[in-house]
């Protein structure tokens, strides 16, 4: 009986599934990938039940393409790894099967259950403050449902029959645009607060409303967020922000009172923000970010991360160079404050963090232009990330246009014409020997450090 197996937060009770079949729903074997396909047939004829489950069957309703393909079966990991050579087992928190294929990668999920028969070992689903910290109690496909987060997201469509199998709803929230947790909303952000940045990030890539039910209690817990490893708060931003949907994740953030929690200094900043750069900052990259996405060009999470926490890092080197130091020394300190304390929420990498730094430090060096000098600073490897970013700077306000162009204008020259190219702002004066001693603000702000 479906009832006796419900968790305790799910209230409607749905007496039986309903089963789409096949010439009812628009999901076609067709836009299935093959290796998709191929595990499933697999896993079907080793005598297992196998779905295609998650954000696959999802977006193929939608009409969209899946970025990747979820399996969900009742084989156990082990059992799905005697399945496929090209196999491994991953997790710890939850025990995975990832079956490579030479460009993707297909994740086999064992259903879950509730550990209500006490069946495990008592540390197969840990729960932690409300939090599931680890969750690995099999069951059927009926138990696996109740866990999933959103409505549209339990979907399971049968490699049995072709059949899509909908225990909670999911069908009709999809024609109906809906994100809704299942089962009671604030029992389901306590026990992952993730989803609630999930709950944004889907409504912004489906162009879905948030259910109001599953929407309130988010400006409520949002500080649930604090419990969350940095690292997957980290994992999460990329999805957000990493996306053609970028500007409306960033939207839905601020609207769920949520980016205050990730990206604490900025949010002061964009408070303050008189001039209105800062807030042009972000949306210029995020919509940068967006048009490379969706032209297939690599983007890069440093520089986004540059251009978020550029704002902070500004203020607080003027507030540095106020106090005597000169502008590199005072962009070095403002970097590492502004970066460490950012990390103390959501774990930047540090070849990310690195990198981040690289392309702040290039902005005194380009600042200047010496021609002498260019030809040197463009064999920078950072140099293109670090010009770009001059030219997000010059866009959202800051005074180095001029300094941009006579950039883009030295990238274009003929070697031999190079030299000719006339120097612009500061760079104008003669070459300056007093480095680090005492002189006006302006003058040490756009000064460079040795090369
Ligand atoms: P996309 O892959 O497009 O980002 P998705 O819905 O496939 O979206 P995944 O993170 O790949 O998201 O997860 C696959 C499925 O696993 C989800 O659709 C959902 O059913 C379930 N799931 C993932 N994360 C959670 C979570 N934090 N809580 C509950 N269920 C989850
Ligand atoms: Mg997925």
């Amino acid at each position: 009986m479906i009832e006796d197996k419900l968790p305790d937060n799910v209230t409607a009770l749905p007496l039986r599934p309903v089963i789409v079949p096949r010439d009812a729903h628009c999901i076609s074997r067709r836009d299935i990938s093959d290796e998709a396909l191929r595990v499933l047939y697999r896993l079907r004829n080793a005598g297992y039940k196998a779905f295609l489950v998650g954000g696959g069957v999802r977006d193929l309703l939608l009409g969209m393409h899946p970025k990747d393909f979820d399996v969900a079966t009742d084989a156990r990991p082990e059992q799905v790894r005697e399945l496929f050579r090209n196999c491994r087992l991953i997790g710890r928190r939850f025990r995975l099967a990832h079956v490579y294929f030479s460009d993707h990668v297909i994740e086999v999920a064992t259903f879950r259950a509730e550990d209500t028969d006490g069946e495990g070992d008592g540390n197969d689903r840990v729960i932690h403050e409300g939090r599931i910290v680890r969750d690995n109690v099999y069951g059927d496909i009926d138990d696996d449902v109740w866990r999933r987060d959103f409505t549209v997201n339990a979907l399971y469509y049968n490699i049995a029959d072709f059949s899509v199998v909908d225990y909670v709803g999911g069908m009709h929230d999809i024609a109906a645009r809906s994100l809704r947790l299942i089962g009671d909303p604030v029992e389901r952000y306590r026990e992952d607060p993730v989803r609630m940045l999930r709950a944004v990030r889907f409504a912004a890539k489906l162009g879905f409303h948030i259910d109001p039910a599953s929407a309130a209690p988010i400006l409520e817990y949002g500080q649930l967020l604090e419990h969350i490893p940095g690292a997957r708060l980290f994992e999460e931003l990329l999805k957000l922000f990493m996306s053609t949907s970028a500007r409306d994740s960033f939207r839905g953030l601020v609207e769920y009172r949520l980016f205050e929690r990730l990206f604490p200094q900025t949010w002061e900043c964009l408070q303050g923000d008189r001039d209105g750069r800062a807030r042009r900052m972000i949306d210029l990259v995020l919509e940068a970010t967006e048009s490379r996405m969706a032209e297939g060009k690599p983007v890069n999470p440093a520089f986004l991360f540059a251009a978020f926490l550029w704002p902070p890092m500004r203020d607080l080197a003027d507030e540095y160079i106020g106090h005597g130091l000169p502008a590199f020394d005072a962009l070095q300190r403002a970097g590492d404050a502004v970066i460490s304390q950012e990390v103390g929420r959501v774990v930047l990498p540090r070849r990310i963090t690195r990198v981040t730094r690289e392309i702040w430090e290039l902005q005194p060096r380009l600042e200047r232009c010496a021609a002498a000098r260019a030809g040197r600073l463009v064999e920078n490897p950072r140099f293109r990330a670090a010009y770009d970013f001059l030219l997000l700077r010059a866009a959202a306000g800051e005074p180095v246009a001029e300094r941009a162009e006579w950039w883009t204008r030295f990238q274009s020259a003929e070697p031999g014409a190079r030299a000719e190219l006339r120097p612009v702002g500061d760079d104008a004066r003669p070459p300056s020997r007093r480095r680090g001693r005492r002189g006006g603000r302006r003058r040490r702000r756009v000064e460079a450090p040795a090369e």
